[in-house]
């Protein structure tokens, strides 16, 4: 029974009708990235390469970056591996970071604007993904994006890398992580190569909610119908130009979110390690018009709470 449940596990999730989701795991070092593959996952939807950045005296250097994403898309043997670019901000200082105390860290100098402020430490982190060893496939993916400006500026400099390197120009995709991002994805996906939801930052930038602060966290529900159809407006946008819609925030993992992001038009789930089985056992009770039909009502519902009510109760009959 064990070895069936892991080969269950290690399947590809497809819908009762079909449709291939694709189930990959967030990352945060080199060391978890082998137990997330043991887990189910597919590859890496999201590696926070922050880890690499934090708790030290000068940024990490070519040969040590190209060392960990090299030992991390070894350990994936051969599956996908998304990088996503430096995104810290002055509420995680770092000593060698042009930062300064800020107001309000997270409308401040952080993520893509924060790299093209330090031009130098972007041209390494994207030098060593350049030249990296890769057993697979791997993407270039930016946080925090809201102007095509940055995405433009930063595919500058790493086709720029890849020619001095000689080497091919990976793909660079962004994060719609700022309402700005989702409503403007119809222009963003005709020169970014795929997206993925950052659905943490998402709702926080959307319902004007810090999600650091315990007074307000608490009332962050991603699942607010103002999410829902920024996540719809995003997908209609990159289908435009065939691009490709994940989602690496926390709703990836959230049952109650999971058909309407299916049926919004998601077709990649980046999740911890821990819930990549559970998450596919989930994908294949569903049906894609299943899916369609709770997301088309879920758009019209007052409020998070409407929303998890109604998927609850749909779920109650299907699984
Ligand atoms: C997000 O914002 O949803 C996300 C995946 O990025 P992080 O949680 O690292 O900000
Ligand atoms: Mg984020």
């Amino acid at each position: 029974r064990r070895r069936a449940a892991a080969a269950h596990a290690q399947a590809p999730a497809m819908t009762r009708d079909g449709v291939r989701i694709e189930v990959f795991a967030n990352l945060a070092s080199a060391a978890d990235a082998g137990a997330a593959v043991a887990a189910g996952a597919e590859g890496c939807g999201l590696l926070r390469s922050e880890f690499l950045f934090l708790d030290r005296a000068a940024a990490p250097s070519l040969t040590e970056q190209r060392e960990v994403y090299s030992a991390i898309s070894a350990a994936l043997e051969g599956r996908p591996l998304i990088v996503r670019t430096l995104d810290i901000g002055a509420d995680k200082p770092a000593p060698y970071l042009p930062m300064s105390g800020e107001e309000n860290p997270a409308l401040g100098l952080r993520g893509i604007r924060l790299q093209l402020a330090a031009p130098d430490l972007l041209d390494v982190q994207l030098r060593a993904l350049v030249t990296m060893e890769a057993q697979g496939p791997v993407q270039i993916m930016l946080p925090m994006v809201s102007e095509i400006a940055e995405l433009r500026a930063a595919r500058a400099a790493l086709e720029q890398i890849a020619a001095e390197e000689e080497r091919p120009c990976p793909p660079l995709g962004i994060m719609i992580e700022t309402p700005a991002a989702a409503l403007h994805a119809g222009v963003l996906a005709a020169e970014a190569d795929f997206f993925s939801v950052g659905s943490n930052d998402l709702a926080q930038y959307t319902l004007a909610r810090d999600r650091t602060n315990p007074h307000v966290a608490a009332g962050l529900d991603a699942l607010h119908p103002a999410i829902l159809h920024l996540i719809q407006i995003a997908q209609i946008g990159a289908s435009r130009h065939g691009r490709l819609v994940g989602l690496c925030g926390g709703l990836g993992a959230d049952p109650e979110a999971i058909p309407l992001l299916i049926g919004l038009g998601v077709r990649e789930l980046s999740v911890s390690a821990g819930s990549a089985a559970q998450t596919k056992a989930l994908i294949r009770s569903l049906t894609l018009e299943q899916c369609g039909t709770m997301a088309e009502a879920a758009l019209g519902l007052p409020d998070a709470a409407a929303v998890r009510a109604l998927v609850r109760a749909e779920l109650g009959k299907i699984v």
